[in-house]
């Protein structure tokens, strides 16, 4: 059995006085809620959460530490209090140009501190359009993920790059075929642990369209985006999934 993870990115959102609407959260819906605030929050963030979810960062070095000036080590984000990283992030792999080489050795780093690796992959439309999205799905996946994943240790995102914070969304056939050639190659490679794999859609998830999406199979939950900001907001995907 996958447990369902409603999971919020923050970006670089983020305020103490927004902690507040942690507390607001429904934790008890009955699937696991997961914020990812920036860096500078995951300390208080864990300590507002009181257990009742999980905390984790957006991204951290490939190394343990060292001189690299502004960067973050994995094993520094577990220390705060997170449990996850979200790794390879379409704006990550845009903004600073991460490789699924880059994200396979961050995704190393991120299990030798102890961190579940939620590893993001996706399609521009460009690449949609063309005609290739289930290529070009099967290499991120190849690349980024490490051999000897567990199911405890990733979490696989797709998130189309066209559908982040846009409010287009893809069909429901497309979000099918995409989650069911994910989990088919995730069993290919890992076999039960590949089963047992969560695996999110993200983009543009709302209130409004997550039921439909999380009745879609081989859908474990979603990573959202701007919906997470607002507790009213999240509640209502994360009752979505709850029921699913
Ligand atoms: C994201 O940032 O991963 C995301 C899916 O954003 P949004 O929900 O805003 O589209």
């Amino acid at each position: 059995m996958r447990r369902k993870l409603a999971a919020g990115n923050w970006k670089m959102n983020g305020t103490p006085a927004m902690l507040a609407g942690v507390g607001a959260l429904d934790a008890d819906a009955g699937c696991e809620v997961l914020l990812c605030p920036p860096a500078t929050l995951i300390a208080q963030m864990t300590d507002h959460a009181k257990g009742r979810i999980t905390v984790g960062g957006q991204d951290c070095h490939p190394l343990a530490g060292g001189a690299h000036t502004g960067d973050i080590a994995a094993s520094m984000l577990k220390d705060a209090g997170a449990t996850y990283v979200i790794l390879g992030h379409s704006e990550r792999r845009a903004d600073h140009g991460e490789t699924n080489a880059t994200v396979s050795a961050k995704t190393l780093a991120a299990w030798d501190a102890g961190l579940t690796a939620i590893v993001c992959i996706g399609e521009t439309l460009e690449t949609r359009e063309a005609g290739r999205t289930l290529d070009l799905i099967g290499t991120q996946l190849a690349g980024s993920v490490p051999d000897g994943a567990t199911a405890a240790g990733l979490v696989i995102a797709y998130e189309p790059v066209w559908a982040i914070g846009t409010g287009k969304v893809p069909t429901l056939e497309q979000i099918a075929e995409v989650h069911d050639f994910i989990r088919a190659a995730l069993e290919t490679r890992f076999g039960a642990e590949g089963t047992g794999t969560r695996v999110l859609y993200g983009g543009s998830v709302k209130p409004s369209n997550a039921a439909g999406i999380f009745a879609v199979p081989n859908v474990d939950g979603a990573l959202v985006g701007g919906a997470s900001l607002a507790a009213e907001d999240f509640n209502g995907i994360i009752g979505a999934l709850a029921k699913a």
